[in-house]
Formats: C-alpha cells, structure tokens, sequence
C-alpha cells in the first residue's frame, strides 16, 4: 500500500511557532524530507526513528532541481513510508507547496497540508511591526523581489503605491535597491516608514528601521543578509514603540542545555520565551536495567519497606517499568510512603496516578536524606542510577536507619556532535551552560574533553553537588536559589542582571 505525504509548514524559525498539528505530523513520520530555510531547533523535533532527507542543502553550487524533489516525495509515499515534506514558513506562501502536491495528485498519491506561520506576517511582528493597523493600512501585500529565471523584477509598482497598504516583500534582499527605486519612481513618497528585518524569530534577528529612501544605505551599513523582509508603509513608524524581542531579559544569550533529549524541552522553551537562543545537547540518556532481579526480589518483600526514596525522574520510570514487567501496578505499593527529592521527581510519580507523601525543603540528596531520617520509622527502598552519590546513603547510615540502594538505571554519556561543540564554547559563542545534575556535567565534559577551555561560560547549577562537579574542572558557576527549573531559570536572569 502507498503512503502518505504531509506538507507542513515550519513556520519561520522560533520552534515555538510551529503548529500543534505540524508538531503531531513530525512525531507520526517516517521520512523527513527538509528545506533550508527550516530552523535548526525545528530539526531537532524530528525524532530519531524518522530518516531525514535534505533537499535544501546545494550539492556542488547547484540546489536539488525541483522535479527532483518532486521524485523524491513520490518514491517515498509509494515505497508505502508516511512522508513529512518540511518546508519554511507557510509551503503555500512563495513555497512551492502547490507545485509539489499537483505532482502527488497527478501520481494518485494521497496527501495533506498543514499550513505554516509565515515570515512574511511572524518576522514582521518579531521585529514590533503589525502588519495592519487600522491609523496605518488597510490592505496587506505579499510580493516576491525574485524575478523568475534571468527576468527582469516584474513588479507594478503604479498598483502596490496606490493600495496605500502594507507592503512585505520576500525574496528581497539583492533587488533591495531596485524595489526601492521602483516605488519611488511610481510616486511613493521618500518619507514612507520602512524596515527590514533580518532572521526574523531567528536566534540573532536584526532589524534596520528607516525610510524609504534612506533604507539602502541603513541596510547596507548594517550588511542585512538573506533570508529578511522588506517592509514598506506606515506600520514600519511602530517599530519603536512595540519593539518588545530585545526588551526580554535574556534577549541574546545563548545558552546550551545539556538535559537528556526527552526532558530538556521544557527547559529550553522557559530560557526561549526570556529571549534567549537554547541550544539542545542531550549528552547523557539513561537506560532502564531491565531485568533487574534485584529491584524484582525487592518488590516480592515491599511490605519491609516503610518508605519508597526516589532520587530522579528517570528512577521513577524505570521503577515502574519493572513493576510492570513484573505484571503489577500501583496498587502492589500498597501502605508504603512515597519520597521524591524534588518537584520534578513528584511530577514522575504523579504521572503514573502516585503522590509523594515527602519532598524535602531544599531539593538534593542530603536534605532528601534529612526528611527521610526524620521520618522513616523503618526500611528505606531506593531505586536508582547505577553509579548515585554516597550522600543520600550516608545520611540515612548516620541517623542509623537502614536502607537498600539498588540500581535500576544506568546514565550513559555520549554525544556525536562534541567536536564542534568544543570549538564553540572555546569561541565564547555560549554565554550560560545549564548543568541539572552531576551526571550532566560529567556526560557535557566527558562529550567535549575535559582538557577544553571552560572560562567563556558561566554554569547555571542546580545543587550544590552539581556546582561541586563543575567546578572541579575549572567551571565559573552560580547555583539556582532553588533546585528547580524555574530558579535555573531565574539564575540566568539575575546573573545578567548583574552584568548589564
Ligand atoms: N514560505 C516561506 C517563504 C519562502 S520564500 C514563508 O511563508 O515564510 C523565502 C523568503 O522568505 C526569504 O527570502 C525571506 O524573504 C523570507 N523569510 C523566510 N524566513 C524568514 C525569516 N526567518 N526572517 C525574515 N525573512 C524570512
């Protein structure tokens, strides 16, 4: 049986901007057939299982012809895989998405679309321009500033001054001068509000505000580049007063988020809506140790147990695959208590229907080891990572109540992308790196070396014990007030505070 193919829009690069239902389409997929214009942090929400094909990338100086793609597309749906063509902005706007599904409905096979939020509105509003507003413009123009193979602009540009609208041109960047010209010489007046705005949403998005007639040599001074906007008319003259991107207070920092792929998106989302570039980089994962005979002869004895410590999220999920793999569920916990060391670990264990009957004050092992002591009145239980720290057993061990650790989980450090990585953080291109525990600053050194230069960047730490790590290589850190994401989160910005 054939496959399917889904055009999806990506919107124009802020992750944040792609759509639920294009978000759902990449999770179903396949194969990923990509454009360049899609953003780095887009790409990454491909999941590992799909192959991804890159269609944008130029081979030898000449771009994938698009009957090429067109084949591409087809011979993928019909070798019967569900086909994610990915595609900038909105595929229907200057994207070619016509032309590719035409060639799917003329081959029989079935397909979608999913639109996308385009440049041409999103860049616009990224760089504090409405593109209507009721004092300015009643009418919105999209024009391409790309003449069709070797062709002069073939723009009437008596008709786009007479609509008094808005005018947003794509694809505009070398034919700048002459759309200027060609405006002017149809009568628009020199004095006309206009902008450009370059890598709009776009980590490092710049915008060039100015007139008319002085916008090629403003954008020229500022050496705006593709991909950008031209945006002519009288909302361009809001551009300062709604200017609300560089106003974030982390706007222009860039900060690597080195947490295991599954959980570092609601970090990065939080340090994006501040402003800031998030840069991914799962270095460790963990691995569930299945079977674990072990934690199976322990759960055959729960009723010893009086308490039930878990130290992490990734403990909680691979307790329960082994509770499960051994055919029970959440009522084989029975009467015992359940401890969490922090918030997210709480989450965890609601997730699956349980509530922690402890979250210490202060959220590490030590503190976790405190509560316990104070209020276990027997056997303690904790499944963990395979090499956890001695600081929760040893607090326990003090105030003399008696636990089991058993590994259920081991963190496995490894990252195939660290010799680039290594050569930007020696360039300073990172102004934070976030460590959340100790085993990410060891998988974040194992991945780079431990002999790199670490004096550009600052350490966002949750916990002491995770500050104590990086700064046994040289790393300048500030620990979160809170050992929790939003303190993290809150480190960042106080920490720039302190700079400005
Ligand atoms: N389908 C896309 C447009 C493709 S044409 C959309 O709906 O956005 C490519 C042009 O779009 C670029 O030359 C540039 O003018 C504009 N563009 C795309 N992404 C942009 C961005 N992030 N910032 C500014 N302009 C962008």
């Amino acid at each position: 049986m054939s496959g399917k193919v889904t055009l999806v829009g990506a919107g124009p690069g802020d992750p944040g901007l792609l759509t639920l239902k294009g978000r759902e389409a990449l999770r179903q997929a396949d194969v990923v057939v990509c454009d360049r214009l899609v953003s780095p942090a887009v790409l990454e929400m491909i999941p590992d299982s799909a192959r991804r094909i890159d269609v944008g990338k130029e081979a030898g100086h000449h771009l994938i012809p698009q009957e090429q793609i067109n084949d591409i597309l087809l011979n993928e749906a019909l070798a019967g895989h569900n086909v994610v063509r990915l595609k900038g902005g909105d595929p229907f706007v200057f994207g070619r998405g016509g032309e590719e599904l035409q060639a799917l409905a003329r081959a029989g096979v079935e397909f979608a679309e999913i639109p996308g939020v385009t440049s041409a509105v999103a860049a616009a509003a990224y760089g504090g321009i409405p593109v209507t507003h009721r004092d300015f413009a009643s009418s919105l123009h999209i024009i391409t500033g790309r003449a069709r193979r070797g062709a002069a602009l073939n723009i009437d540009f008596e008709a786009l001054v007479r609509t008094h609208g808005t005018l947003v041109f794509l694809m505009g960047v070398t034919a700048m001068p002459d759309i200027v010209k060609g405006l002017l010489d149809a009568g628009m007046d020199g004095d006309t509000p206009a902008a450009m705005v370059e890598r709009g949403t776009l980590p490092g998005q710049r915008r060039c505000v100015a007139t008319l007639a002085t916008l090629p040599q403003r954008a020229a001074e500022m050496g705006i580049h593709s991909p950008a906007l031209i945006i002519v008319g009288g909302v361009c003259a809001l551009a300062k007063e709604l200017c609300w991107l560089e106003k974030l207070p982390l706007y222009g920092k860039r900060i690597l988020v080195t947490r295991p792929k599954d959980r570092a998106g609601t970090l990065s989302d939080k340090l994006r809506a501040l402003g800031a570039e998030a840069v991914e980089f799962p270095c460790i994962r963990t691995e569930a140790l299945l079977p674990c005979p072990a934690m199976e002869s322990a759960l055959g004895r729960l009723a010893e147990y009086a308490w039930l410590g878990f130290t992490s999220a990734a403990g909680v999920e691979a307790f329960w695959n082994c509770l499960r793999g051994m055919g029970k569920d959440a009522r084989a916990l029975g009467g015992v208590k359940l401890a969490a060391i922090g918030p997210a670990t709480g989450k965890a264990l609601e997730a699956h229907g349980l509530v922690p009957d402890l979250i210490p004050e202060i959220y590490d092992a030590a503190h976790m080891g405190e509560a316990l002591a104070k209020a276990a009145a027997g056997r303690v239980l904790l499944p963990r990572a395979e090499a956890g720290s001695a600081s929760l057993t040893d607090a326990l061990a003090e105030a003399g109540v008696s636990c089991d650790a058993i590994p259920v989980y081991r963190t496995i450090y490894d990252n195939p992308r660290s010799a680039e990585l290594r050569e930007e953080i020696e360039a300073g291109k990172f102004d934070f790196v976030t460590f959340t525990s100790a085993s990410t600053v060891k998988g974040f050194i194992s991945s780079v070396g431990a002999d790199a230069d670490f004096g550009h960047f600052t350490g966002l730490c949750i916990g002491a014990q995770t500050a104590g790590e990086a700064e046994k290589h040289g790393i300048h850190v500030r620990i979160a007030e809170k050992a929790a994401i939003d303190a993290l989160v809150q480190s960042a910005v106080e920490q720039q505070q302190i700079c400005k």
